[in-house]
């Protein structure tokens, strides 16, 4: 399981493996304070995603992993374009994207602080993105 996360307290960027149930507390790299403050018992013994363990909101929403796909398709985007710019590669484009989203998994993401959840097999359980819930959390940061 995976976890592409900031650091709640120096902003760090950290992508850690976890291996359920965590047995030492889970350290940034950089500041080498703890992660998961608000970790769940259920989130230490077996990565339930209940509720953020790094913000404690208990919200969380699932989606397809775009940053990934977006990554894979600029890539090939800029290859396509390179040579020629005509309508015909618009439509390769277009079954491109097509092909990247069918074959990206699912991930789950903090609506309030942005982790990442990779590969936790408790993603189906959690709610699909909620534009009400989205805006909610954005009005609590802009407060
Ligand atoms: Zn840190
Ligand atoms: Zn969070």
């Amino acid at each position: 399981m995976e976890l592409d996360l900031l650091c709640p307290h120096c902003q760090h960027r950290n992508e850690c493996q976890l291996h359920f149930p965590l047995e030492n507390p889970v350290l940034c790299e950089a500041c080498e304070k703890p992660l998961f403050d608000h970790g769940s018992e259920g989130f230490r013994i077996e990565g339930q995603l209940d509720q953020c363990p790094l913000c404690g909101a208990e919200h969380l929403y699932r989606q397809r992993d775009f940053n990934r796909a977006l990554g894979i398709g600029l890539v090939v985007v800029g290859a396509l374009l390179a040579p020629f710019s005509y309508g015909i590669s618009l439509i390769l484009l277009a079954l491109l994207d097509w092909l990247i989203y069918r074959s990206v998994d699912e991930v789950a993401c903090c609506y309030q602080c942005g982790t990442l959840f990779r590969a936790f097999p408790t993603i189906a359980k959690v709610e699909p993105f909620n534009l009400q819930i989205y805006d909610y959390y954005r009005n609590l940061k802009s407060n």
